[in-house]
């Protein structure tokens, strides 16, 4: 049986040759072999060379994720075992010297397994498939997880809304070894947190904020601190273990918050006050109190999802950096970040200034936060790049 196959537009082919991973739908000028969805089908150039092997995607507009440029490579069962476990191979140092049984084992397209995210947390591994060729190799994926040193179970947690664009219905349980434990926890830098693989946002914790948590910890001492958009209170905990005189946390999740309240236990520390409400109206609420904080933390969720959003999120970004500078007390710190892909770190960067001018500060960057070394970005693929932060200091 002939393998099916695409064949490129002509002039299609260029970005494959710079080791771009993606072939938009506009660009396939032909599919022969009737591949199903997730088959891995050969692509071709226009004048027919063969540029490598990638995961059919018909019902997106990605339509194709590459996964080798060499012609001679063939994707079978051992060659995504073997991407899997070099990709958690090379997080092996960070899990040493990070102080942290927790890291992003593979992450997507980053790591060459388009569509695959696995976080490890002690020994349980939670894993995301987001695409018909990542879920084509379900199997394949976990045994390689469940194979990883020290896995005693892997989960999963295929319920985000981007399989919905590949027609993928949402999966969740577990898939290899023992249920996860109830009251597993992240151990990172001595402190304990907990995680909900069940029901928690992402994989059950923020792990791309490592470098922020980091940050946290070095300008929490004697601080009043404000912590908007706590989820469970990872930033809370690290401010009560490093000095903070008093602690605000604000999210409009109660699960989150009752687990902020779980994880200052689980370290004998007092995580502070815990807000439900929108951040939004309570940020104002604090101003018009005139409230003032020596450490302000702001990480709001994705508020651009795609292009079409940015104008619409810079807004809102503009909107509660301009309060949050507004809180801030003589020499007050701000971390202020962006997870919105579609928003670049300089269209970030603007948006701020925007905000410390009409809130009529001089406010000065001391430093940059940056998603982790376990959520690397290939030179080819800048669309790995997401997390941003700004840390900044208030005159
Ligand atoms: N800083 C956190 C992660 C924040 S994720 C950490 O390091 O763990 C974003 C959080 O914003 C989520 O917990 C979500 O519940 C919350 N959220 C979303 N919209 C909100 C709103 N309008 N007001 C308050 N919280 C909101």
């Amino acid at each position: 049986m002939t393998e099916p196959s695409i064949r490129l537009a002509r002039g299609r082919e260029r970005s494959l040759e710079r080791r771009h991973p993606w072939v938009f739908s506009g660009a396939v000028e032909r599919v022969d072999g009737a591949p199903e969805p997730g088959d891995t089908v050969l692509v071709r150039a226009a004048d027919g060379t063969v540029l490598g092997r990638g995961s059919y995607s018909p019902a997106s507009q990605i339509r194709v994720r590459m996964l080798t440029i060499d012609a001679d490579e063939p994707v079978d069962e051992s060659f995504i075992a073997s991407r899997v476990v070099a990709a958690a191979g090379r997080r092996a140092g960070l899990l040493r010297w990070a102080d942290t049984d927790s890291a992003r084992l593979v992450f997507s397209e980053a790591d060459g397994v388009p569509g695959l995210v696995a976080d490890r947390y002690g020994d349980t591994v939670v894993c995301q498939l987001t695409t018909a060729g990542a879920d084509r190799w379900r199997n394949t994926i976990f045994d390689a997880l469940s194979g990883l040193p020290g896995v005693a179970c892997v989960f999963e947690r295929s319920d985000a809304d981007v399989r919905e664009r590949e027609d993928l219905a949402p999966r969740v349980g577990t898939v290899r070894g023992s249920a996860p434990d109830p009251a597993l926890v992240a151990h990172e830098s001595g402190l304990r947190f907990a995680v909900d693989v069940a029901t928690g946002h992402k994989t059950g914790f923020y792990l791309d904020q490592r470098n922020g948590r980091r940050a946290v910890a070095q300008w929490a001492d004697g601080a009043r601190v404000l912590n908007v958009f706590s989820y469970t209170g990872a930033f809370s905990v690290i401010a009560a273990r490093h000095g903070a005189t008093s602690i605000l946390s604000i999210d409009s999740s109660g699960p989150a918050l009752e687990a902020a309240r779980r994880s200052g236990a689980l370290n004998d520390l007092d995580v502070g006050d815990l807000m439900e409400a929108d951040a939004f109206t309570a940020l104002r609420g604090l101003r018009d109190r005139a409230r003032q904080y020596d450490l302000v933390l702001l990480d709001p969720p994705k508020l651009a999802a795609n292009e079409r959003q940015i104008d619409k999120a810079s807004r809102a970004y503009k909107d509660l950096n301009l309060l949050a500078i507004k809180l801030l007390a003589p020499g007050g710190v701000l971390m202020t970040w962006s997870c919105s892909g579609a928003v670049s770190a300089d269209l970030f960067q603007k948006i701020v200034a925007g905000a410390a001018l009409d809130a009529r500060r001089e406010v000065r960057i001391i430093d940059r936060l940056h998603q982790p070394s376990d959520h690397p970005v290939p030179l080819a693929f800048p669309e790995a790049e997401y997390l941003k932060g700004l840390v900044l200091q208030a005159q």
